[in-house]
């Protein structure tokens, strides 16, 4: 396994649609390792191909807490199959937003279908925090952002302050 590079927004990688992989195969296999491997070195509770530069359709997710066990959830070609009315609002960040966090309204309940890592279909349900993390690691492989959900002048903001951020470290390493 490998512990690969995170992408921080703004940056047009960030923005593409992935495709489907044809099956779960070995190197499918080792994108999804990597990429938990990855989440997990960052404390984070998802993660997306694109945010790592890969376009293909595989996320991982694993919403436990410290102190729980593992839980990791590998997915390729999510596919959402039914989302509640009902809506629920969680504070949401991203690895590729370090540091930025805003409150999101999304479906509360969502019935999703994936490929697992032994290329087998799974569906899970899920609520709460999960539900939340899923879709937005799902709208990773739209080229949607946490802040392409809140108001544009919040989104402006968040992106300036990442975009300023960035010109600081590239001075600070010229
Ligand atoms: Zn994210």
């Amino acid at each position: 396994m490998a512990i690969l590079d995170i992408i921080v927004a703004p940056d047009p990688r960030l923005k593409i649609t992935a495709k489907p992989v044809k099956e779960v195969d070995k190197s499918v296999r080792k994108l999804m390792d990597d990429l938990l491997e990855t989440m997990h070195a960052s404390r984070g509770i998802g993660l997306a191909a694109p945010q790592v530069g890969d376009k293909r359709r595989v996320i991982v997710v694993d919403v436990a807490g410290e102190d729980e066990e593992p839980n990791p959830i590998r997915m390729a070609n999510p596919e959402l199959l039914w989302a509640s009315e009902e809506e629920g609002i969680h504070e949401e960040g991203c690895l590729s937003l370090p540091e930025q966090y805003a409150e999101v309204t999304r479906p509360a309940h969502i019935r999703v279908r994936y490929l697992d890592r032994d290329n087998e279909i799974r569906e899970i349900e899920a609520t709460g925090v999960l539900a939340t993390c899923v879709q937005h690691e799902m709208d990773h492989l739209e080229g949607v952002l946490f802040v392409d959900h809140i108001s544009a002048l919040k989104r402006r903001m968040i992106l300036r302050k990442l975009q300023k951020a960035k010109k600081q470290a590239a001075l600070e390493n010229a």
